[in-house]
C-alpha cells in the first residue's frame, strides 16, 4: 500500500488524508476549512472527538466553502 495517511473523524465520518485533504462522502475533495464550514462547526460543544477542531489548521471560511443552496431556475 502507499504511505498516505488517512484519518477518519469519528464524529463527522469524513476522511482526512495526509492531515489536510478532506475526502467528502460525495463531491470533490476539499480542505479542513471546507470541512469545518460544512460539518465540524456544528459539532463544537456538542461532542468531543472531532479531529477537525484545531483552529490553527482552519483558515477563514470563504463563501464557496459552505453548501451551495440548490435552486431550480425557471425561465
Ligand atoms: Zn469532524
Amino acid at each position: 500500500m502507499s504511505s498516505e495517511n488517512i484519518e477518519i473523524c469519528p464524529i463527522c465520518q469524513v476522511k482526512i488524508k495526509d492531515d489536510r485533504t478532506v475526502m467528502f462522502s460525495s463531491g470533490k475533495p476539499g480542505d479542513r476549512t471546507k470541512l469545518w464550514a460544512r460539518v465540524c462547526q456544528y459539532v463544537v460543544g456538542k461532542r468531543d472527538g472531532c479531529i477537525n477542531q484545531d483552529t490553527d489548521k482552519i483558515s477563514a471560511i470563504k463563501p464557496t466553502d459552505s453548501y451551495q443552496p440548490v435552486t431550480f431556475k425557471q425561465e
